[in-house]
């Protein structure tokens, strides 16, 4: 089994969904009271929050790619950014680093792909559906995203952060996502993406008006595919 090497704390309400999800996904596999070889490094998330709001991404990718370098010496075989928001400096990082980093844009859009949806609507942090990273590596998977409107888009940022990342979830919340769902879904879109690894802990993907993609899940599985290989998979299916 390869060791996977997660960058998280970003936060920590969604590095805890890894690292259980990572292990329940082996044990399943392999049987037995097998679980995942993980190495974490968690950061300090307001660090983090005070980077992206003063716009200093530069600084954030130096931290992370600090933390990359430190998992690699520590013997992880593959990273993982726990985080849609921070791929905005992926590539940074992985230049910094010999092992593979796990990017979850790709495996996510791998995935709505593979479903044949076109037109994902995308709920994630003002910088994630602003920023442009986001849509464009997804537009070379041939994917055209939407994002919701001004007023959708700040009620999404400021859940992420008010609420979730700081360990709360309220139904309300819930229904004004289903709401802006509903909204895309007369709109023309065919799937939504739970474009930050926090929405998971408000909304199910499997009980949603469109299709959804759950990115924190879709990272996990790449993330066991690369662990385990395809053996393990072809045995347990
Ligand atoms: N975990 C969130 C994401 O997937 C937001 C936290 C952050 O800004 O990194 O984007």
């Amino acid at each position: 089994m390869r060791t996977i090497g997660l960058i998280g704390g970003m936060s920590f309400e969604s590095t805890a969904v890894y690292y259980k999800t990572i292990n329940e996904a082996v044990r399943a596999r392999l049987g037995g009271l097998h679980s995942a070889e993980i190495l974490l490094r968690s950061v300090d998330f307001q660090t983090i929050v005070d980077l992206q709001k003063a716009g200093r991404w530069d600084a954030a990718a130096d931290r992370l790619g600090k933390a990359a370098r430190g998992l690699e010496r520590a013997g992880a075989d593959c990273l993982l950014i726990c985080t849609n928001t921070m791929h905005l400096v992926a590539d940074e990082v992985a230049a910094t680093v010999r092992v593979p980093l796990i990017n979850i844009i790709d495996e996510t859009a791998k995935a709505i792909v593979a479903a044949g949806a076109r037109r994902p609507l995308l709920l994630a942090t003002r910088y994630t559906m602003e920023e442009g990273f986001y849509a464009r590596r997804m537009a070379a998977h041939g994917l055209a995203l939407t994002t919701p409107g001004e007023v959708g888009r700040a009620i999404v940022h400021d859940v992420i952060f008010d609420e979730l990342c700081a360990g709360t979830v309220r139904d309300a919340s819930r229904a004004a996502f289903l709401t802006l769902i509903e909204k895309a879904k007369d709109d023309g879109c065919d799937a939504v993406i739970l474009g930050c690894t926090e929405i998971c802990l408000l909304l199910d993907p499997a009980a949603l008006p469109l299709p959804g993609f759950d990115s924190t899940a879709i990272h996990v599985a790449a993330a066991i595919d690369f662990a385990l290989g395809d053996e393990t998979k072809a045995a347990a299916e």
